[in-house]
């Protein structure tokens, strides 16, 4: 065992009371971590790296995609919400929706654009204001901090933000107080039991906290279902997708194209078999609470 007294996450955050175990995979901020439990894995990183990885979400050119990259975000967002409007049984029209941690706000907009009632809620300060300044609605700071009313929202949407709390527990339960009963919470991120992350090994990019600022915290869908049950939710229903193997800049071309191939026959075993990257959890607030 490693010494973790630096460590900034010391226990797991679904709701486990066990221990943590060393894995073998080393990074740089030192051995990666697992809970007996649930398999969550754990960064041990200190709280300063944690905190000077984070400071590039604040950087008001950060995450502004443009051009075919922008069309093909603004169509997985509309997927997104017609699946949560299915889950849901409403319309756009019908539909209040926030996206907590909504960066510049494409989802955002992509929402409205699509007839639902949508704003965002972004803690980086520049990154809300420059939201604002492309007309989209975006509230500055936490979700705790705006102060919906209770049982006021149709569905929160957490895209890429959990794997960067140490304490995700606090968060999903103003999610449950804010949403109404049946309300639908998507979070989306990426799967520690995927393919990708097995083969990947210390090379999976969403360990790298130079790259991926901020990430200390990696789910997989039995930890996803854990972590709904702790803070109240149902899971109405986890999906993975997509294998990749190879970064573009640093792969022989012969040996992208062949890991390419290799990932695009894999996508739907993996998809199937809940062994997919990215992975997006529909949980609901039980109509009864
Ligand atoms: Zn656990």
């Amino acid at each position: 065992m490693e010494n973790h007294a630096n460590s900034y996450v010391s226990a797991c955050p679904v709701g486990c009371n066990t221990t943590l175990e060393d894995t073998a995979i080393q990074l740089a901020e030192g051995v990666l971590r697992r809970c007996t439990a649930c398999g969550q894995l754990l960064s041990s990183a200190s709280e300063a790296r944690y905190t000077e990885t984070m400071a590039q979400f604040n950087a008001a050119d950060f995450n502004a995609p443009q051009g075919r990259e922008l069309e093909r975000r603004q169509a997985v967002a509309r997927t997104r919400l017609a699946r949560i409007a299915t889950l849901l049984g409403k319309t756009p029209g019908n539909m209040h929706v926030v996206d907590v941690g909504c960066s510049r706000g494409q989802f955002v907009a992509a929402a409205i654009a699509a007839g639902y009632r949508a704003e965002g809620v972004e803690p980086a300060p520049r990154i809300a204001e420059a939201a604002r300044a492309d007309g989209v609605p975006v509230r500055s700071g936490l979700l705790e901090e705006q102060h919906f009313a209770d049982s006021s929202l149709d569905a929160l949407t957490l895209f890429e933000v959990i794997e960067h709390l140490r304490t995700p527990l606090p968060l999903l339960a103003e999610c449950r107080r804010v949403l109404k009963p049946g309300g639908i919470l998507l979070i989306s991120t990426g799967n520690a039991a995927s393919w990708t992350a097995a083969a990947m090994g210390a090379h999976w990019d969403y360990l790298d906290m130079e790259r991926d600022g901020g990430h200390i915290s990696f789910y997989n869908p039995r930890s996803m279902a854990k972590l709904a049950a702790t803070a109240g939710f149902e899971v109405a229903r986890i999906d993975t997708a997509r294998v990749k193997f190879h970064d573009k800049e640093n792969t022989p071309r012969w040996c992208y194209a062949l890991g390419k191939l290799a990932a695009e026959i894999l996508n739907l075993p993996a998809r199937l078999s809940g062994r997919g990257h990215d992975m997006l959890a529909y949980l609901r607030k039980p109509s009864a609470g």
